[in-house]
C-alpha cells in the first residue's frame, strides 16, 4: 500500500524533528494534503496509526488539513479553481492550460509537542 510508505516517511521525519527539539513527546502531527498528491486521506490516517505502533509516536494523532487545488491562469493573471480534478483549465479562458499553484501538497505543517 502506497500510503503506508508515505506514513513511514512522515514518522521518520517527525522523529528526527522531535529529537532535534530535545526528544519531546509528539502529541499530534499536522499535515497539508492536496487532492493531486495521489494520497488518500483515509488510507493515510489508517496507515499512520498502524505505522506508529511500537515507535515513540505511538498514540499520537495525524491531523490532515485538506488543501484545495488552485491554478494560476497567465491569461487572466488570476488564481482559479479548476472545474473538477479531471478538468484542469481556467473556467474563464479554457483554451489555456494554467499552472498548478496548490493541490500537490504532502507536507508537515506543524507538530504538537508535549513538554
Ligand atoms: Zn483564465
Amino acid at each position: 500500500m502506497h500510503e503506508l510508505s508515505v506514513a513511514l516517511s512522515i514518522i521518520e521525519g517527525v522523529m528526527e524533528e522531535s529529537e532535534r527539539r530535545g526528544g519531546l513527546q509528539v502529541a499530534a502531527v499536522h499535515l497539508k494534503l492536496g487532492p493531486l498528491s495521489g494520497v488518500s486521506k483515509d488510507a493515510l490516517l489508517f496507515s499512520y496509526d498502524l505505522a506508529c505502533n511500537d515507535t515513540p509516536l505511538e498514540g499520537s494523532h495525524l491531523v490532515i488539513e485538506e488543501v484545495p487545488a488552485v491554478l494560476y491562469c497567465p491569461t487572466c493573471e488570476a488564481e482559479r479553481r479548476p472545474p473538477s480534478l479531471q478538468d484542469f483549465f481556467c473556467p474563464a479562458s479554457p483554451d489555456h492550460i494554467p499552472q498548478v499553484l496548490h493541490g500537490r501538497e504532502l507536507e508537515i505543517s506543524a507538530l504538537e509537542l508535549q513538554g
